[in-house]
């Protein structure tokens, strides 16, 4: 049995974080790091497509995130708000910028920038990494943690998980973190992946659009009642709708009885008016081109062709001309609410995380040390919290590592 003060199961972004502030406020206390896989920080290295989003300037409004922690965040942004965390990569030599959107990334764009900071700081400080070592169970006695593990049995004073979710599994994530939070005790709040695509019920118009990308407002409802409204760029796949967009909308459907989501791809958004005069001007400018054309100046040709079919419109090599004011009032009406039924995500593959993992009502938000047992400390997207699109995950993994470590 191998002993050290404190072990971190998890070298991902927050458990790298937490073992830097650990052992920067203990540097006589022994800080072993356990990583499943061969290599820390694995899928830090795909985030913000390799560019890694690692914050956001609008990263301490609560409304970006989701799950039952949510009601601690301002506590827990007390204790590290955004300028805290991007002051920590400040000390670890790390220079970043944000976008137009108020996205923070390394200067450098590159996430390999700040995965070879974090090491070179956990290097610096002796911190102990143990890789291709995945920790298999835990057993508390009444002072000191022992973990099995693949390799060795482990034993420490205390103890942090920070093991990631399932989402991304070729990334090598897997639920093997939270069935040991689990075992030992803590109120699991289902998981379920979130930040991806939604796949729809009727995929007969999806092949002949896969790849088009449209700007457009999407809705998301419960049978009659919307939940929540996103817009910006729609991508359409073979079987689903995409883009970030889509993507915030994504973990709120798990829970909907009935969820559907409604498109209106109109360039002029609410103006229902204006859209059905311009078609009639085209209609009777272009009064002898064939139907399945009156669209192709608003959208690419195939796309205008699946909003005509949706919109019940036949024969569409017929002349404009012999469009009905019914058909007329559909096709308007399909581009302003193109409405789609969806499935509920299941599909880990395609998440970027996932809502779900250790309740809110068991973490201490000043210390991310568990309620339900001392000396056990849980951060990152273990905890059931997850953000939108533009590096809210990013910033709550390092913010709850800071946290955990500064209290250990
Ligand atoms: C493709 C992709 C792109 C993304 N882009 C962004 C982005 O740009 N901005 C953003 O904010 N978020 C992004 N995210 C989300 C972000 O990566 C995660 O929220 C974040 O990495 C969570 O950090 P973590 O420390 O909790 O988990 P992880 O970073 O996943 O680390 C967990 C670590 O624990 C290890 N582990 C798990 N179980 C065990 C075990 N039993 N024993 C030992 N080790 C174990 C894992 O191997 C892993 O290395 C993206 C995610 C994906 C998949």
């Amino acid at each position: 049995m191998i002993y050290k003060d404190i072990i971190i199961i998890g070298g991902g972004a927050s458990g790298m974080m937490c073992a830097i502030k650990a052992k920067e406020k203990n540097p006589e206390k022994s800080v072993l790091i356990l990583e499943k896989q061969n290599k820390t920080g694995r899928k830090l290295l795909s985030t913000g497509n390799g560019r890694c989003n690692l914050s956001n300037i609008d990263a301490d409004n609560t409304g970006n995130y989701h799950g039952s922690f949510k009601k601690n965040l301002k506590s827990f942004f007390k204790s590290c708000g955004m300028m805290k965390t991007l002051e920590q990569f400040s000390n670890l030599g790390l220079t970043v910028y944000s976008d137009s959107e108020g996205r923070y990334y390394p200067f450098s764009n590159h996430a390999g920038s700040v995965l070879e900071l974090l090491r070179f700081r956990l290097k610096e400080l002796k911190v102990e990494i143990i890789c291709g070592c995945k920790a298999n169970s835990i057993d508390k006695n009444d002072n000191s943690f022992i973990i099995s593990s693949d390799k060795e049995k482990y034993s420490c004073k205390k103890l942090v998980l920070s093991t990631g979710s399932p989402a991304s599994p070729k990334l090598g994530s897997d639920k093997s973190g939270i069935s040991l939070l689990d075992k030992l005790g803590h109120k699991i709040i289902p998981l379920s992946p979130a930040l991806c695509p939604l796949e729809v019920v009727d995929k007969s118009f999806m092949p002949s659009i896969k790849g088009v990308r449209q700007k457009g407002i999407v809705s998301l409802y419960d049978g009659d009642e919307l939940i929540k409204t996103e817009s910006g760029d729609i991508q359409f796949t073979e079987n689903a709708l995409s883009g970030i967009c889509v993507f915030n909308l994504s973990s709120y459907v798990q829970n909907l009885k009935n969820p559907s989501v409604s498109l209106n791809l109109n360039y002029d958004k609410d103006n229902y008016g204006q859209l059905l005069y311009v078609l009639k001007l085209n209609i009777d400018r272009f009064k002898t081109r064939e139907i399945k054309n009156i669209l192709d100046g608003f959208y690419v040709n195939k796309l205008g062709v699946a909003i005509l079919k949706s919109a019940g419109i036949n024969k569409l090599n017929r002349p404009v001309s012999s469009l009905s004011k019914d058909e007329i009032d559909n096709i308007c009406d399909t581009i302003f609410n193109w409405t789609f039924k969806i499935k509920k995500p299941s599909d880990y593959s395609k998440a970027q995380v996932c809502s779900g993992g250790v309740s809110g009502d068991e973490i201490n938000p000043k210390t991310m040390e568990s309620k339900v047992i001392k000396d056990l400390y849980i951060c990152g997207e273990a905890v059931d919290i997850n953000g939108d699109c533009g590096g809210f995950n990013l910033n709550f993994a390092f913010s709850s590592g800071i946290i955990a470590g500064e209290n250990l």
